[in-house]
């Protein structure tokens, strides 16, 4: 591995992810950040989930995972348009696992949980990763208790952006899963990527 986390994890604690004295706008890595409670991210999600009501469950996780995915795109997009990218990571890869070594230093100082291991395989353009401490386990199960289904939707279409940036040519060309989750009562959330099959043919 050439990329080192803790080299990057002390950078990334200098980068002043603040906002704007002026604006109080934070404008970073090509996106706009917004610290926000957990509580309230995952609130957002159970109300849209309600709101469609349970015959639409699986409909309202796919649009939240989608969204997520989305979202890596434009903001891991953006990390590795940046400036801190270029000036830090960019000259120590030469893989495209290196390349994700480097994407997972950056998502550990997220405050979004920790990825404690993980397999890229290069060839098949798939990915298997787990995480510790999910941000949404402790608030999800304090309200209702264990659940019998994945709730990790923003990891889960974190893990198809991943692919979509590492090996894609658009967002979604990739697809995530989550296959074990703590809310369910595993020790960690496993999540797994690979390609999206085309119905029909048709991409
Ligand atoms: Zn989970």
């Amino acid at each position: 591995m050439t990329i080192n986390s803790d080299e990057i994890r002390e950078a990334f604690l200098t980068l002043g992810l603040v906002g704007d004295e002026e604006t109080g706008i934070l404008r970073r890595f090509g996106v706009i950040l917004a610290c926000n409670s957990v509580d309230f991210l995952i609130e957002r999600e159970i109300e849209f989930i309600n709101s469609l009501g349970s015959k639409a469950l699986k409909l309202g996780e796919k649009v939240l995972i989608d969204a997520a995915q989305w979202c890596a795109n434009a903001t891991f997009g953006g990390i590795m348009d940046s400036e801190e990218w270029a000036q830090l990571i960019e000259p120590n890869i030469s893989t495209i696992s290196d390349r994700f070594d480097g994407l997972v230093a950056i998502t550990n100082c997220l405050g979004w949980g920790k990825i404690t291991s993980y397999e890229l395989d290069e060839e098949k353009e798939e990915l298997k990763f787990v995480v510790d401490y999910s941000y949404y386990i402790e608030p999800w199960v304090d309200r209702f208790g264990k659940t019998d289904r994945p709730i990790c939707y923003m990891w889960t279409g974190v893990a198809g952006g991943y692919l979509d940036l590492l090996f894609g040519s658009k967002p979604h060309d990739f697809v995530g899963d989550e296959t074990e989750c703590a809310a369910m009562g595993a020790s960690s959330c496993v999540f797994s990527a690979k390609k999206l099959k085309k119905k029909y043919g048709i991409t």
